[in-house]
């Protein structure tokens, strides 16, 4: 199961980023996370809970924010959302979008470290 293994590699760096800061225990961890990630929301968030099991991070709250897709419009000469996921043109003038500048994100944001 892919996200799991996403879940796990999220806890491993939160563990590891927590004992940087001399602090063993993580209350929550905030991800960003674009739909062209190719992991899926809710699917990551139940493989989280497994992955946080008997680790500092167990009943640690795992919190995503969206990040909308955003493509550079070549004819607008900006960064536009695009219409939809299945109609990937920019929502302003309609042209077929292919530089994609965000929405594959899948980064920590922050993490919240009970001191
Ligand atoms: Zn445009």
């Amino acid at each position: 199961m892919h996200e799991l293994s996403i879940a796990v590699s999220l806890v491993e760096a939160a563990e590891e980023e927590a004992a940087k800061r001399g602090s063993a225990r993580v209350s929550a961890v905030h991800l960003r996370l674009g739909p062209l990630s190719g992991v899926e929301k809710e699917s990551l968030l139940f493989s989280y809970h497994l992955a946080a099991e008997g680790t500092p991070l167990e009943g640690s709250r795992l919190l995503i924010e969206d990040s909308p897709v955003m493509v550079f419009c070549a004819a607008c000469q900006t960064r536009r959302p695009i219409r939809s996921l299945q109609s990937f043109c920019c929502a302003a003038c309609d042209t077929p979008a292919t530089d994609v500048v965000q929405g594959r994100e899948l980064e920590v944001v922050a993490l919240e470290i009970i001191e």
